[in-house]
């Protein structure tokens, strides 16, 4: 097996297809070559070396140090160079480069070749000793850090010491003396710390080098960076040894970092960071100022045309924004790496739609440039920018597991109550809670953002936090929160009730303090793009919404009905006139205490004008959309107070003794309340809910088609799991509707239908189908129901699932993006046997699954006819369904062209 690819003087043994093995950058580099742009010349160890490696323990193959060899001296005689030579040195770059961008994450050495002999042949060659001594302490210094892992605050200790010393203030007045000195002081400590003197063999460096780029891989860092971008799948990284040339010799000399359009605004403007007189890494470090390319330009004209041309060579070779690093040495131009860049979410939909426009790709390819993490970060507001980052490192108190991007500022508040009460004092609030449960809405609608100590992306405060696009951290688990004080401790700080703090749900770190925040406004090329993806999809998306507020929103990010509307969240909150919330609980927990068919009518009473309230401002909100409506789902237990004044207080308001109260909440305990009296089973046994549920809706609809609205209402029956348990619901729901619209005097088409959420129900599918007359998947269920896995507490060791390092079972988080090999297949099979016994059944989908893409993309492939998405997730769902078609149809394509 080969694992070095050899690129220099035009010709490359690797192509720019070959990221997987050649990495990014060794890709990059290869096919510039290939290209006949002027590139150093140098090999590529591949990742398939770095996948050999640690599935070996940490060996080599057998051929590397061969193939090493013959490709060191191939480059030894295209550059007419040899490594460490007394009199011409080769001197290389050893870089790290993944299939994925990694910035930061993995080590690179320069100037590797030099040792004492070497050094003065580079200063006598170049006439410059200054230059030469400088790129051996670099060397030096790189290696002591990077490849034996020497304390790089101790080496710049030295240098400053060296720097006071010599009386000098900045690295650029520091002589040849002064590099030489300091080379020889790190030599000094490097045998004090090593036993060993510094290598002088370049080959021995080489290797170090090579160990230490492999060895990068598996840092702590760049293993957590892979796991917060969910990087997976790669063999490793790759090791491109390159030629050295030099931006540091002189004036004449420089270098940077350019990009093919503008990365923060996406405009077709060449946009870069040029400095002279220096080397690469001086660019990223931000200690000396660098001037744009206009300036450049003025500086080195010649230079700046050929980059100018390798621009627009480039662009147009890789049909996408380059970001490019390059050097000039001595007045010529050297390309060190290109890589589609990376941009500000504005900009990768100003850059898809002028590329479009241009003809540079296909509508098709500019829909499918734009990824769910696109959008989402287009709507959310994020930390600025601008803010220094020392800064923000200093205020960080916690991670946590970023369940709802987007940043939020407010103070810590404890608990839902008092949120409420801040947020009605114009205060802005981040609720911090170990958990959140279905009370505590009323304080998570307030609040600016939410922060929990437990739970995963599916946890009751994820969930909830979504459907409004609202800011969530969980699973913050360093949080020790202490509610009696009122206080959280985190990384040695302490945080009070009223303090500020800062989320960045992005990242999903909490940081303390008031941190500035910036909106971005939505461009005009997000409304382009969206365009074409409504053309090009099948699939309708509809969305998850409970308040007309919801249902507008929803409207505007481009949902074409509701798809799930969950009652229960009606109870608790009135989110029209927030003062009436407390009559609505207060009905509801009447209705569960009372202990009689006509008590409970009695109190679901009081709960119809509210309900009937809600679907008239859905319905005319929706204006003819389809709207499903779920009949109630919770365990009752949610819903009653569970410490005794709460119970106390309940008693005397609904006017029973306290010892009612108490005996009704611990009736209702549940070992397995998620399996337990819930669902369709609550209608089962109190069938007034369902009565006056349906009630209020098909009362709504007479009002608001009186009203000359249009209305389409779908009532949904949850966690059916047996056709005769829905018959018995579907005649009672008809039996009611009937007599409201018999009374009314109009006519008025509605559905019912089912949620598919067990797998009994899946299985039975034809037969549920012979009453239901509308399916929808409820995956966030359905899920824990085919899995085993409860959706409220797998967040514990779900991480372990999908973690590379640990056990890897998953790829995703199956309560995010839908199980299709397992789940799917019995979705699938649900279809098939739902619409053999009803052809045209309407099949959707309204668990958390129907905004994650892959997951829409599977929908759409099963044949459903929508899906439902929280507000802010409708667009990601939009352009998925689009995305879907248009890699069905190339594959169909590519399936014909094989056959043919
Ligand atoms: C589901 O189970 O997928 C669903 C949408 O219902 P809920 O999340 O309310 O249980
Ligand atoms: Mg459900």
């Amino acid at each position: 097996m080969k694992f070095v690819y050899f690129f220099g003087a035009g010709k490359a043994e690797g192509t720019g297809d070959m990221k997987g093995v050649l990495g990014g950058k060794g890709a990059g580099l290869a096919e510039m070559t290939r290209i006949g742009l002027p590139v150093p010349a140098g090999f590529t160890i591949s990742a398939e070396c770095c996948d050999y490696f640690y599935k070996h323990g940490k060996k080599y193959p057998a051929s590397l140090a061969a193939e090493v060899k013959s490709h060191l001296k191939r480059l030894e005689h295209v550059t007419g160079k040899k490594l460490g030579d007394a009199n011409d040195p080769l001197l290389v770059s050893v870089r790290s480069g993944s299939a994925r961008s990694m910035p930061g994450m993995m080590e690179t050495i320069l100037n590797l070749g030099l040792n004492t002999k070497s050094v003065e042949a580079l200063a006598r060659n170049t006439k410059n000793p200054r230059f030469a001594w400088d790129a051996y302490r670099r060397f030096v210094q790189m290696y002591s850090s990077v490849v034996i892992g020497l304390p790089k605050e101790e080496l710049e200790e030295k240098l400053r010491e060296m720097r006071t010393r010599r009386k000098v203030k900045e690295d650029t007045q520091v002589t040849a003396d002064g590099w030489k000195e300091l080379v020889g002081e790190y030599k000094k400590y490097f045998k004090s710390k090593t036993g060993q003197d510094f290598p002088e063999d370049p080959e021995k460096q080489l290797w170090g080098a090579i160990g230490a780029v492999f060895g990068s891989w598996m840092a702590e860092k760049a293993v957590t960076y892979r796991r917060v971008e969910r990087i997976t799948g790669l063999l490793g990284t790759a090791v491109n040894v390159v030629q050295m040339v030099f931006g540091n010799i002189g004036e004449n000399s420089g270098t940077g970092v350019c990009f093919t359009r503008d990365p923060s605004t996406g405009e077709k403007s060449f946009y870069g960071d040029f400095l002279i007189n220096a080397q690469g890494e001086d660019v990223v470090a931000g200690i000396r100022t660098p001037m744009h390319l206009d300036e450049m330009a003025k500086l080195m004209p010649k230079v700046y045309k050929q980059l100018e041309k390798v621009r627009q060579i480039l662009e147009r070779h890789y049909r996408d924004m380059q970001d490019m690093e390059f050097t000039v040495e001595e007045g010529t131009l050297y390309m060190l790496q290109t890589r589609v860049g990376k941009r500000a979410p504005t900009a990768t939909f100003k850059m898809a739609v002028d590329m479009a426009k241009e003809g540079l790709i296909p509508k098709e390819e500019a829909i499918e440039r734009i990824k769910a993490e696109d959008i989402e970060r287009l709507f959310y507001p994020v930390i600025a920018p601008t803010f220094a980052r020392a800064d923000l490192i200093k205020r960080k108190l916690a991670d946590g597991i970023n369940a709802v991007p987007g940043a939020a500022v407010g103070r810590a508040v404890f608990t839902a109550p008092e949120a409420e009460e801040w947020a009605k004092n114009g205060e802005k609030v981040i609720l911090v809670r170990r958990e959140t449960s279905p009370e505590d809405v009323g304080g998570m609608f307030v609040a600016q953002g939410i922060l929990t100590a437990t739970g995963g992306k599916t946890s009751h405060a994820a969930v909830v936090a979504r459907g409004w696009g609202k800011c969530c951290i969980v699973g913050a688990e360093k949080l020790d929160i202490d509610y009696s004080k009122k206080l959280l401790q985190a990384n040695g700080l302490v945080v009070k009730q009223g303090d500020w703090l800062t989320l960045d749900g992005n990242e999903g770190t909490v940081y303390t303090g008031e941190v500035q925040l910036v909106t971005p406004e939505l461009p005009e090329s997000y409304y382009t793009l969206m365009g074409w993806a409504d053309q090009v999809r099948v699939l309708k998306v509809r969305t998850n919404a409970d308040t007309p507020h919801d249902a507008r929103k929803a409207l505007e990010m481009g949902a074409e009905g509701i798809g799930l509307c969950r009652t229960e969240h009606m109870f608790f909150k009135d989110f029209e006139q927030p003062e009436k919330s407390h009559d609505r609980q207060l009905a509801i927990q009447e209705m569960i205490v009372a202990d009689s068919p006509e008590a409970r009518r009695k109190a679901l009473a009081k709960l119809l004008p509210y309900q009937r309230r809600d679907f008239i401002g859905i319905f005319k909100a929706m204006d003819g959309c389809p709207v499903t409506i779920r009949l109630i789902d919770p365990p009752l237990h949610e819903f009653v107070p569970h410490d005794r004044p709460k119970q106390e207080e309940l008693a005397r308001e609904i006017g029973v003794d306290v010892e009612t109260v108490i005996r009704r909440v611990e009736q209702l305990r549940e070992a397995n309340p998620m399996l337990g009296h819930r669902g369709c089973r609550l209608s089962i046994t109190y069938p007034e809910i369902l009565e006056m549920q349906v009630t209020a809706i098909i009362e709504a609809a007479i009002e608001c088609k009186k009203s000359g609205i249009k209305v389409l209402p779908e009532i949904m029956h949850p966690l059916t799991l047996d056709r005769k348990e829905l018959q018995i619901l579907t005649d009672a729901t008809h039996r009611v509707a009937g007599e409201v619209i018999q009374k009314a005097g109009v006519k008025l088409e509605y559905l019912v239908g089912t949620m598919i959420e067990l797998p009994r129900a899946a299985l039975l599918a034809d037969q549920i189908a012979e009453v239901a007359e509308f399916f929808s998947f409820g995956t966030n269920d359905l899920t824990q129901t085919v899995m085993g896995l409860s959706r409220d507490d797998a967040g514990r060791f779900l991480p372990d699932y999908v973690d590379e390092k640990k056990a890897g079972i998953f790829k995703d988080d199956p309560f995010q993006s839908l199980d299709i090999e397992g789940v799917g297949m019995l979705m699938e099979w649900a279809i098939a046997r739902g619409r053999k016994t009803r052809p045209k059944l309407k099949i959707g989908i309204c668990g958390e699954h129907g905004g994650d893409a892959e997951s829409v993309k599977f929908c759409h492939r099963a044949g459903m006819n929508y899906v439902s998405a929280s507000p802010f997730r409708v667009p990601i769902s939009r352009l998925a369904a689009a995305q879907a078609v248009i890699e069905d149809k190339r594959a169909k394509k590519a399936g014909r062209g094989r056959k043919r």
